[in-house]
């Protein structure tokens, strides 16, 4: 579904990612996990096609397209989603025309026909169902006010509805209380499907207690340095970032 091949990528002319390959199959769910300032996020920007990156070598290939060749709103319409480390407030925009348009928007793009409001409310309570959600969050403006679990549930919410093949979460569970980090797992969990890969960015092992994902990556001064299993999450909680660290070579 993703194959990243030797990425290498910079942002005001500093080297960030230094050769990052990736690969991910439909139905997947890989954890990222690495010190700050590894690069974590600027893999999930450069993914969802935020400005300001320079890639210099490498290539990102989603289902054969190159996907760095695509306007963040073909990537979106293509079935990536990328939830934000830090999610915009748009006040005075209702959350439900909010995620309408924005689906609506990505049906055009594929050329499918556009949800009528029955159609789409239809999905939307599916989805407030499938996350054991109360309808309150739709009438509210964008994370207007949210508290920080609120923001995160309305990610998942949004994912719910968009329903991408390939969502990439970025720090998801940053300042969440640990009713709010389950609330978020369990969302993620009951979107898992055979058809779904997942990409989920984190500094701490925690989330991945309720996440449980097939592959962990670590991620440390722009690369993959190790990968393994969900056991290899836990071993860096147990030894920390300096255990991976020392295994990069200095000045690569
Ligand atoms: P992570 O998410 O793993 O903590 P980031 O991808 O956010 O790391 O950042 C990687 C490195 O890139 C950091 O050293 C950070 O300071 C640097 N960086 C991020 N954004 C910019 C920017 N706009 N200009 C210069 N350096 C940046
Ligand atoms: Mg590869
Ligand atoms: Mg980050």
């Amino acid at each position: 579904m993703l194959n990243i091949d030797n990425l290498h990528a910079s942002i005001n002319e500093r080297d960030i990612l230094k050769g990052l390959s990736l690969d991910v199959k439909p139905g997947e769910v890989h954890a990222i996990m690495g010190p700050n300032g590894a690069g974590k996020s600027t893999l999930g920007n450069i993914l969802s096609g935020r400005d300001g990156y320079e890639v210099s070598q490498g290539s990102v290939t989603f289902e054969g397209q190159d996907l760095l060749a695509l306007e963040p709103e073909e990537r979106a319409a293509a079935g990536v989603f990328l939830a934000f480390q830090y999610p915009v407030e748009i006040p005075g925009v209702n959350n439900t025309y909010f995620l309408r348009s924005a689906l609506n928007a990505q049906r055009r793009a594929r050329g499918e026909e556009e949800l009528d409001s029955m159609q789409f409310l239809k999905r939307v309570r599916e989805k407030l169902a499938v996350l054991h959600l109360d309808d309150r969050l739709l009438h509210r403006g964008v994370n207007e006010g949210f508290s920080g679990g609120e923001k995160k549930r309305n990610e998942i919410f949004q994912l719910a509805v968009l329903e991408p093949k390939l969502a990439i979460l970025d720090e998801t569970d940053s300042g969440l209380d640990i009713d709010a980090l389950k609330n978020v797992a369990d969302g993620v969990n009951a979107l898992r499907s055979p058809d779904r890969a997942f990409i989920v960015i984190t500094h701490y092992q925690r989330l991945l207690d309720y996440i449980r994902p097939d592959v962990v990556h670590v991620l440390a001064d722009g690369r993959i340095v190790q990968s393994g299993g969900p056991e290899l999450a836990l071993q860096l909680e147990e030894k920390g970032y300096a255990w991976v660290k020392d295994r990069v070579a200095p000045g690569a």
